[in-house]
């Protein structure tokens, strides 16, 4: 990755996740000289994969299935050489007595599937898949413009009004146990109370992806979509410095602009003297929501589910009906820890044969936790595994476990075990992280953050820092309409 220098820079990015990087290309797209400053050893932040169990098996370290990558304007066109593969079956949810609802591509299929709830899945899906795509670029872009097309318009109407209620309220608008827990599932990525407003939104939002772009892994891992934009970045004149933690701003090289894939609270550690008092104590009152425990296992084989429909998903969600799975999640919500938790299984081998070794197969899951948990939930996660794969605990050659203190070890963003970035409630999707048309951007000319803290939030899909970019483009150019690059004042 080569030695930090002290040449000066257009830009410097602090932090290589996907949007530090989508930022620094968005940047050096428009001619600026940009440098990424990263901590740890690799880049890539919440996208990296490593042989975390045994030789051969790779496992993704963090985020491992992307249909925000995929549904993601910018990320679509800077990714073109990552090899996406969509398993037959987007997600699976099984339910006990070896039933499962099955999410696919084909609104049809899925609905067809659900028995007596199908034609409830489609009356809800409808009205979004009609505009699905202005309707999903204008989630992803909350500050922009509302969609042009009167399809999408009318989606983002229907979704608005839809989306706001608590997961729970919109179940009441489908039949039948197995389509409520298929949004159940898709509703509790919130990390919320599913009894808490807009966290029906997250689980429409969520299914729609699946019909609407699917849920694939990357082939050869989550890295993939790290080393596609570094690519880019390095074809671009731009460069990565690795194992350069960032202590303060006045460890980096000048620059006309700095971005921040930071949260609020690294954000203070590192520039907090620079900041006024008003942004810092907005920024000190930021909240993280719950953590994660994520357990990777090296299989023998394939996981023997119950159901067969659910050997064909990469993407499996385990924690029985929506009633189990509200509960699990509200018992996170008020601290605790479920007995049955709900968990979210990856086995990204069935899509992507590149995974592990011939015959054999990777599994990845993660339950949420309250903050900060030191409590080992191996056998909580294993056992609700088990209950609809019976014989899967057979299967297990090697594990490896991270709590929140080894994911904030990882990744200093992943506070108390966090993984998207501070609690996605109805306040903090509105003041993410301040309040304000361009919360990109903070008080200090030429400091602008760009990490998931930032709208549109969580996941891997790049728009908070292809956002950042581009005000600190408009920013350059209406401090000097005539300058090639935007270098007007250093910064620190
Ligand atoms: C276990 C887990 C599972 C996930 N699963 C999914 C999934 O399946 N799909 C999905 O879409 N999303 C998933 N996510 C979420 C996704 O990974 C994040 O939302 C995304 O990576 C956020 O990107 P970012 O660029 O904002 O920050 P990050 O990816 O967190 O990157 C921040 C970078 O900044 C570096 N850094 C921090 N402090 C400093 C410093 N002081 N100096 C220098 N560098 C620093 C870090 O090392 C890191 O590389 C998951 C996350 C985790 C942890």
């Amino acid at each position: 990755m080569g030695m930090a220098t002290g040449r000066r820079r257009d830009a410097v990015v602090v932090g290589s996740g996907p949007n530090g990087l989508v930022a620094a290309v968005t940047l050096a797209q428009a001619g600026w000289r940009v440098e990424v400053r990263e901590a740890a050893r690799t880049p890539g932040g919440g996208a990296r994969t490593e042989e975390l169990t045994l030789p051969g098996f790779r496992h993704d370290v963090c985020s491992s299935v992307h249909p925000l990558a995929l549904a993601s304007p910018v990320l679509r066109r800077l990714l073109a050489d990552v090899a996406w593969c969509q398993p037959q079956v987007q997600l699976a949810h099984p339910l006990d007595g070896g039933r499962a609802a099955l999410l696919e591509c084909s609104e049809e299929s899925t609905s067809a599937g659900l028995g007596a709830g199908g034609g409830s899945w489609r009356r809800l899906m409808a009205p979004l898949l009609s505009g699905a795509d202005g309707l999903v670029e204008a989630i992803l872009s909350p500050r922009g413009l509302p969609p042009a097309q009167p399809t999408s318009l009318a989606a983002l109407a229907a979704f608005g009004a839809l989306g706001a209620a608590p997961a729970t309220s919109l179940a009441r608008a489908l039949r039948g146990e197995e389509a409520r827990a298929l949004l159940a599932g898709c509703a509790a990525h919130s990390v919320r109370d599913l009894h808490a407003p807009v966290t029906g939104g997250f689980g429409l939002l969520l299914a729609l992806l699946g019909h609407h772009v699917g849920w694939p892994v990357a082939r050869g891992g989550s890295v993939a979509i790290t080393e596609a934009l570094v690519r880019r970045l390095r074809e671009l004149g731009g460069e990565v410095v690795c194992e350069s933690p960032v202590r303060s701003l006045t460890d980096l090289p000048p620059a006309g602009a700095v971005l921040l894939d930071l949260t609020p609270r690294q954000v203070l550690a590192v520039a907090g003297d620079k900041l006024p008092p008003g942004y810092a104590r907005k920024l000190a009152g930021y909240r993280y929501g719950p953590g994660v425990f994520k357990l990777d296992w090296a299989l023998d084989g394939p996981v023997p589910w119950k159901h067969p429909g659910v050997s064909r998903a990469a993407t499996v969600h385990v924690g029985g009906s929506m009633a189990e799975v509200a509960a699990a999640e509200r018992t996170v919500a008020r601290g605790r820890h479920p007995e049955r938790p709900f968990v979210l299984f990856v086995q990204a081998s069935v899509a992507d044969p590149t995974r592990a070794p011939a015959g054999r197969h990777t599994g990845w899951a993660y339950c949420h936790v309250p903050h900060g948990s030191t409590l080992d939930m191996t056998e909580a996660v294993e056992s609700q595994v088990e209950r609809f794969a019976p014989g899967f605990r057979d299967r297990i050659m090697a594990r490896h476990a991270m709590g929140p203190a080894a994911l904030e070890g990882h990744n200093p963003n992943n506070v108390g075990g966090d993984i998207g970035g501070g609690t996605a409630d109805v306040r903090q999707l509105l003041a993410r992280p301040v309040l304000g048309r361009q919360p990109w951007r903070t008080p200090v000319p030429g400091l602008y953050l760009c990490s998931s803290s930032t709208p549109p939030g969580g996941g891997v899909h790049g728009m908070c820092g292809w956002h950042a970019a581009r005000l600190v483009l408009r920013d350059a150019k209406a401090r000097d309409p005539m300058a090639a690059s935007g270098v007007v004042r250093d910064v620190g």
